[in-house]
């Protein structure tokens, strides 16, 4: 038998394991055929045969299966090894990427204000009432808030329709000064040639001690960052309402196109809008327990940005996800 123990041991395709197998344990195999013999042994010396041959049958068993688990094993990694591929290899087909031009914009954007000493702040897409709405100065029932169509779920959570609360987060989380902006998505029930439900923003917010800040530190470091952003263009704040700040403005850009002298894209007005900003409203302060403070605000839509920078005209063309668009900017 021990030419069989041997066989197992050099053996190295599962394959022909199955044949050993079968020359040990099939109908016509080794131990078949010494049991046979065992027959025309003498009596006395039939159970000592016996009991080696069974003690053999099972030792064989378990070096069978042990050995085929090692092969099995063995030739799983070399197939493994067969089939890996070489991710790193050069394709001659293979092309560059390119970033998304309302990312491009925003890095272009976060860098201006993280250079000014602006934290970066972000926050839920998926936000409550209070965060959103209430401790912005727009109670329920207010008249502005038909100004952002909202996306609700039914347990009174919503998609934020702003970045706005990321900065009410961070005020109730720290302690003033704050300098911080909150780039991010936002969410609102619109699609046409400049809306699409989901853009994204920047909004930025600075908070200092009673006195400090001014409409002027605001008009100046807006004017610098318009200035980054579209080159040499007149700056116009124009005095508008929206309920977290007080006084508001709305701020145009002479417009990139016609230089000022009127055209279809700035509806020959000569001027382009793209800024929101203002003096935060003291009831946003009262709605983050904060006492003696002064701040300004801005916010801006970054596909607007983008648009402009890039001359798109249809804003939906951003998120359709043709790779042609894509290519353009590479
Ligand atoms: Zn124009």
């Amino acid at each position: 038998m021990k030419e069989w123990y041997e066989k197992i041991d050099a053996v190295e395709r599962v394959s022909d394991l199955e044949a050993i197998r079968i020359g040990i344990f099939g109908k016509k195999g080794v131990l078949a055929a010494e049991f046979a013999k065992m027959k025309e042994a003498p009596n006395e010396q039939k159970a000592a045969i016996a009991k080696a041959l069974n003690s053999h049958k099972s030792d064989l068993s378990v070096r069978i299966r042990e050995k085929k688990e090692l092969l099995q094993l063995h030739e799983l990694e070399a197939a493994m090894q067969a089939e890996a591929l070489d991710v790193t290899l050069y394709s001659t087909t293979s092309q560059s990427g390119s970033l998304h031009p309302v990312m491009e914009t925003m890095d272009r954007i976060v860098e201006y204000f993280s250079a000014m000493n602006f934290a970066v702040h972000t926050g839920p897409m998926i936000e409550d009432d209070f965060h959103n709405f209430e401790a912005l100065n727009l109670p329920k029932y207010h008249p502005a808030r038909d100004m952002q169509d909202t996306f609700y779920f039914h347990d009174e959570m919503l998609l934020r329709t702003h970045t706005s609360p990321v900065q009410i987060r961070t005020m109730l989380n720290s302690k003033p000064p704050i300098r911080m902006i909150a780039p991010g998505a936002v969410f609102r029930r619109d699609y046409d040639l400049t809306h699409t439900p989901m853009f994204h923003q920047v909004e930025g917010l600075l908070v200092d001690e009673a006195g400090r800040v001014s409409f002027a530190n605001l008009k100046f470091i807006l004017e610098d960052f318009l200035h980054h952003m579209f080159g040499d263009v007149a700056v116009r704040f124009r005095p508008s309402f929206f309920p977290f700040t007080e006084p508001s403005a709305e701020v145009d850009i002479s417009c990139i196109f016609c230089e000022g002298s009127g055209c279809r894209v700035c509806s020959k007005t000569g001027w382009l809008e793209v800024l929101g900003c203002g003096i935060v409203d003291a009831n946003v302060f009262d709605a983050v327990g904060y006492k003696d403070v002064s701040g300004y605000a801005f916010g801006l839509g970054v596909e607007r940005f983008a648009m402009l920078i890039h001359r798109i005209g249809d804003l939906r063309s951003l998120f359709e996800g043709d790779i042609r668009l894509l290519e353009q900017f590479r």
